[in-house]
């Protein structure tokens, strides 16, 4: 098929706006291609080469462009030029000076094939790095000889980049699907969301029909397109929805992520199919030494972890200081886990059509959870309080709430589906606590990294008047400025004592213990209900205390307030109830 004869039905496409006009082009299209130009010709159309994951885009510069224009129509550069100042679009200069072209030439080269374009291009953004800018300049000015002007258009404009026909995946799936399965998508669309790779699903229909996409398997290389959640309002809703039992799990607040492993080589990708393997060096090697698979795709959650309290922390935190530090810095200071939550593919084996329950146990029998690779945690339950107290874990734990999944034989990996498998349920607030609160430093943990020789974090308290004791309610890292971080050992250095105050009630064991002394003011997230603190233990619910999500210092030294001063265990308390009232 010529390229040219491409280029018309790309301006049919153009000259409508109707999806099913679209469509009937595009088959119309495809129809006319042979076998092996049907994968190009369907990267092409999406004005691409590859899948997006290869991450190589064509993005030629216009000033090779103007020369491979100039030297093939045999204009001088110069008048190219103005006509590209005056219309802002090389498509149309090319087409223009195409037009012009084809009154005067009396031999016409030979016109170029879909494949021929299809492989120069190819070449040419293969050798990006390396291959003179003549050379390119050369390749291209080759294939653009003896195209038609609306040819030239479409080229200029798919080598730069903007092709823009409007033209979407699903819709190249839909046009697949009425000329090989009868309009039907469903097996074409499931080898696209294994794969996510057009040209392979087009290349495969075309040589062997449905038989062929009934083989496309996973692929560690290719990412498969994730599977969703829906959202449901309340714990009994969730239940119910799932048939009164369910596997919850922490819903991690981090970066969603596919690692593919093939013999020790490691490569991720995020929630949209892109490579982010250079921008978590910590992940792969981790992974690469605790997942014993030698083939497998795994997905979890990138979470920060505070090195100094151990706690999870705020993706954005953890990519702010990335972008801010370079991710080599900033890996010391922040480390990452990846909770990893399914397998879907696993030595040879595609396991998205196996239930969840299965797979679960195929991840758990491949992950050495000694490292930073974690599974994500999980229970099973079929009752509300099991459920709001897994909710509440969760939420302590510095996640953003649950994910509820289904573990009926059913439970397949639905790649790229949003459906009622996975249910998340997460508080409806991202809030900041209105107040601040005052605390006291009733102890500290020594620094690590870069806080080695001061405290990582100190050991906050409030006070219960009842008990006339001072409670933890968190460890606080955040806030503090390099300086007044290393001052810390010698500013509270005279309420240094060698055993935890009689006063003091902590589940808790810092390195320095401090006798009540020292106030200082701090801002949160939220209030929590936490079974490592010792504030208002027991009141809410038995075996938990509570505690304060995401603390960090204002900075503001509360002199003026003396240790009994400070925010009181009472106050907690109704903090956290009218907190409560806001979700309600
Ligand atoms: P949302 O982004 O709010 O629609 O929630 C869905 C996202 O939660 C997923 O895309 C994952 O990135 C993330 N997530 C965190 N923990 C889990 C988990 N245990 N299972 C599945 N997804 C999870």
């Amino acid at each position: 098929m010529l390229y040219s004869e491409v280029a018309s039905f790309y301006s049919k496409i153009e000259s409508t706006t109707k999806r099913l006009e679209i469509t009937s082009i595009l088959v119309d299209m495809l129809k006319r291609a042979s076998k092996d130009e049907v994968g190009p010709l369907a990267y092409l159309t999406l004005g691409k080469l590859y899948p997006d994951f290869v991450g190589i885009e064509i993005g030629l510069g216009e000033k090779l462009v103007e020369r491979a224009l100039a030297k093939s129509v045999g204009v001088p550069l110069k008048e190219v030029e103005t006509l590209y100042k005056k219309t802002g679009d090389l498509g149309l200069v090319a087409e223009q000076i195409f037009k012009a072209k084809a009154i005067q030439q009396l031999v016409q080269p030979q016109p170029p094939t879909v494949k021929d374009v299809y492989l120069t291009l190819d070449k040419i953004a293969r050798s990006a790095g390396g291959g003179s800018q003549d050379e390119k300049m050369g390749w291209l000015s080759g294939i653009f000889g003896g195209l038609t002007p609306v040819g030239a258009k479409y080229l200029v404009r798919t080598v730069m980049g903007k092709l823009r026909l409007g033209v979407a995946d699903m819709t190249i799936l839909d046009a697949l699907a009425e000329i090989y399965a009868g309009g039907d998508r469903s097996l074409i669309e499931r080898a696209y969301n294994l794969t996510s790779d057009i040209g392979q699903v087009a290349e495969s229909l075309a040589e062997s029909g449905l038989e062929g996409i009934k083989m496309i398997k996973p692929t560690p290389g290719k990412p498969i397109r994730p599977m969703l959640a829906e959202r449901l309002k309340s714990p009994e809703e969730v239940l119910a929805k799932l048939s009164g039992k369910a596997a919850l799990e922490y819903k991690y607040d981090g970066e969603r992520c596919q690692a593919h492993i093939t013999h020790g080589n490691v490569e991720l990708f995020s929630r949209r199919l892109e490579k982010i393997t250079s921008q978590f060096p910590d992940v792969i090697s981790s992974i690469a030494k605790h997942v014993k698979a030698s083939e497998a795709i795994v997905e979890g959650e990138i979470v920060g972890v505070d090195p100094n309290t151990g706690e999870l922390m705020p993706f954005q935190l953890l990519m702010h200081r990335r972008r801010k530090y370079g991710v080599e810095e900033a890996l010391e200071e922040i480390p990452t886990n990846i909770f990893l939550f399914d397998v879907m593919y696993l030595n040879g084996n595609d396991l998205t059509q196996v239930p969840y329950v299965q797979r679960r146990k195929a991840l758990e029998s491949v992950v050495d959870t000694s490292g930073s690779v974690k599974l994500a945690t999980r229970t099973l339950v079929s009752d509300l309080s099991t459920f709001e107290s897994f909710f509440e874990e969760a939420i302590s734990d510095g996640c953003e709430g649950v994910m509820a999944k289904d573990i009926s034989d059913a439970s397949v990996y639905q790649a790229g589906a949003r459906g009622w498998l996975w249910i998340k349920y997460k508080r409806d607030y991202k809030s900041e606590l209105a107040d601040t609160v005052d605390l006291v430093i009733v102890g500290a943990f020594n620094g690590r990294g870069k806080r080695a020789g001061t405290y990582g974090a100190l050991l906050l308290a409030a006070y219960d008047k009842a008990k006339d004791e001072f409670c933890t309610v968190c460890k606080l890292g955040s806030g503090f400025s390099d300086e007044e971080l290393f001052s810390l050992p010698q500013k509270l250095g005279d309420a240094r004592v060698e055993r935890k105050p009689a006063r003091v009630e902590s589940l808790l064991q810092p390195d320095v213990w401090f006798e009540p002394k020292y106030v200082i003011e701090v801002k949160g997230a939220e209030i929590t209900l936490s079974p490592i603190h010792t504030a208002a233990y027991g009141r809410i619910k038995e075996g938990a205390g509570l505690a304060i999500r995401f603390p960090r210092t204002t900075g503001k030294w509360r002199t003026d307030k003396a240790p009994e001063d400070a925010t009181t265990t009472d106050e907690l308390v109704e903090m956290y109830q009218s907190q409560l009232k806001k979700i309600s």
